[in-house]
């Protein structure tokens, strides 16, 4: 049984972990257009900081994160945000507004912390508190996030609150997004309860909420998931700077795939484990609708930008994990995080890492902007905020073009038809952020569900994945 993984990402190699794990005899072949696994995780460690390119962090709420480190032996290696500078924060012209505690992961866990919060005038505060008495309606259309914000908590509390996270997240438009594809909890708490607040509240009490912090990241960054991926991939296949350009049925079941270099190579069984944009190139001579179906997916560009200093050329001490800027500012700089006082270990003593997220405000792409135009953005954001004028003594500028799929407003439907499409041939899976989850979580519980299927193709037998050792 040979089966074929397209991208070499955290989906893909998810994926051919548990194609190893459940069915050790299988031949498993990566492929990776780049020369580097990882994909939207990328660590680089140089004089003593650890640089988060892309992914930083992952949600302990959603069990397939901390699952698979627990599979791979190294959730001793994952690390808490340092409590002793916690504190998140809302940029409001030039002033930091402390983030309402409970509202950090988008999802509110304690509605009441934002009544006393200065980022809302008083017409805001009292739109929120009226929440309870919005009445749930009574179709079931779908909703824009902002929509449904808007409609129970009042415009203040989306464009001051909401809308900052939901970018940081989904690096998006919340008019756009859809509730139902992102953030289905939401409408759920309101049909179940006729209030998000009274929902809250009941989960709440019946312990539903998990009070414990949500995030969690490598000690080394997130590079390390990958290196402990590949390390225990030794046995498949890994062939990176090798791209899947297009793929052709073979009579008789499986598929040849052509490859960049203009060479073939087969497989009984292909998992796409790429971002929509490459998924409709790859499949767009197969299958034209399920092509047109990934081209529909849109995505969202951004930019990171990582700046070190000496402690001594800041003006003053930085405190907390960092801000995030609402829109209504009109800034590129969606979010900024002191990543040193975030997560231990990024910075040597006497030093300050931050990384400066950024996406065009107008809606344009500056990931077409040079380094320096980009590194002069973040410096300014850090020096308005913080006072920081010194010029940096490291400075990384990561671009991240098409990388963030938006679950627009008829996402659901799109993604049952590609299934429905990708289900008439046989032998195909396909995985990744582009369909239920952007995030890390999301994205491995997706590749191991693909891999399910593809061993169930060849009537693997189902069990549990074994738990490896360290
Ligand atoms: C800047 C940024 C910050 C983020 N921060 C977080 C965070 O803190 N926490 C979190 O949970 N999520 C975060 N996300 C989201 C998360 O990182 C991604 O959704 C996730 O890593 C996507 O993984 P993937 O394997 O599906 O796709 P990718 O990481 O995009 O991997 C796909 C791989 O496929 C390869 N490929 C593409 N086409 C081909 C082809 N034709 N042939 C062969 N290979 C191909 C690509 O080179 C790539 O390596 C962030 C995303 C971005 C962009």
């Amino acid at each position: 049984m040979q089966i074929a993984v397209v991208g070499g990402g955290i989906t893909g190699l998810a994926a051919a972990l548990r194609v190893r794990q459940r069915a050790p005899g299988a031949e498993v072949t990566l492929f990776e257009k780049t020369g580097r696994l990882g994909g939207k995780i990328h660590t680089e460690r140089a004089d003593g900081f650890v640089i988060e390119a892309g992914a930083d962090s992952f949600l302990t709420r959603k069990p397939r994160g901390v699952g698979l480190c627990k599979e791979l032996g190294v959730s001793g290696r994952l690390v808490a945000r340092q409590a002793q500078h916690a504190g998140t924060f809302v940029r409001h012209g030039d002033a930091l507004h402390p983030l309402p505690e409970g509202f950090t992961g988008m999802i509110p866990t304690r509605i009441d912390s934002l009544t006393g919060s200065a980022l809302l005038s008083p017409g805001g505060r009292a739109a929120l508190e009226d929440e309870e008495s919005v009445p749930a309606p009574e179709d079931r259309r779908e909703e824009s996030i902002a929509e449904f914000v808007i409609r129970r908590f009042g415009r203040e509390v989306y464009e001051r609150i909401v809308e900052p996270l939901l970018s940081g997240i989904y690096g998006g438009n919340g008019e756009r997004l859809s509730l139902d594809a992102t953030f289905p909890q939401l409408r759920d708490l309101e049909r179940r309860y006729g209030s998000v607040i009274r929902g809250l509240t009941a989960s709440r009490e019946q312990g539903v909420i998990d009070a414990a912090p949500p995030f969690v990241a490598f000690a080394g960054g997130m590079g390390e998931l990958i290196e402990h991926l590949e390390a225990r991939l030794r046995e498949a296949s890994i062939q990176t700077s090798v791209e899947v350009v297009a793929l052709e049925p073979r009579t008789g079941g499986g598929f040849v795939l052509l490859l960049g270099d203009g060479a073939y190579t087969e497989a009984d069984a292909l998992i796409l484990a790429t971002p929509a944009p490459a998924t409709a190139r790859i499949t767009r001579a197969f299958d034209r609708e399920l092509s047109d179906l990934h081209a529909a997916i849109a995505y969202g560009s951004s930019v990171t930008v990582n700046l070190a200093f000496r402690e001594h050329d800041l003006p003053r001490p930085v405190g907390g994990y960092g801000f995030v800027v609402p829109r209504v500012e009109g800034s590129d700089v969606v979010g900024v995080t002191v990543a040193s006082n975030k997560w231990p270990g990024r910075a040597t003593e006497g030093h300050a890492l931050f990384r400066v997220y950024l996406r065009a405000h107008g809606g344009g792409d500056l990931t077409c902007e040079t380094d320096d135009a980009l590194i002069r953005a973040a410096r300014r954001e850090l020096n308005e905020t913080y006072g920081v004028a010194a010029p940096p003594m490291l400075a990384r500028a990561t671009r991240w073009p098409e990388s963030l799929p938006q679950y627009t407003l008829g996402h659901a439907g799109r993604v049952s038809r590609i299934r429905q499409r990708v289900a008439a041939h046989r032998g195909l899976f396909v995985a990744g952020a582009a369909y239920t989850g952007v995030g890390i979580p999301d994205c491995i519980a997706s590749g191991e569900a693909a891999a399910d299927e593809a061993l169930a193709h060849f009537g693997v037998a189902d069990r549990e994945a074994p738990s490896a050792t360290a």
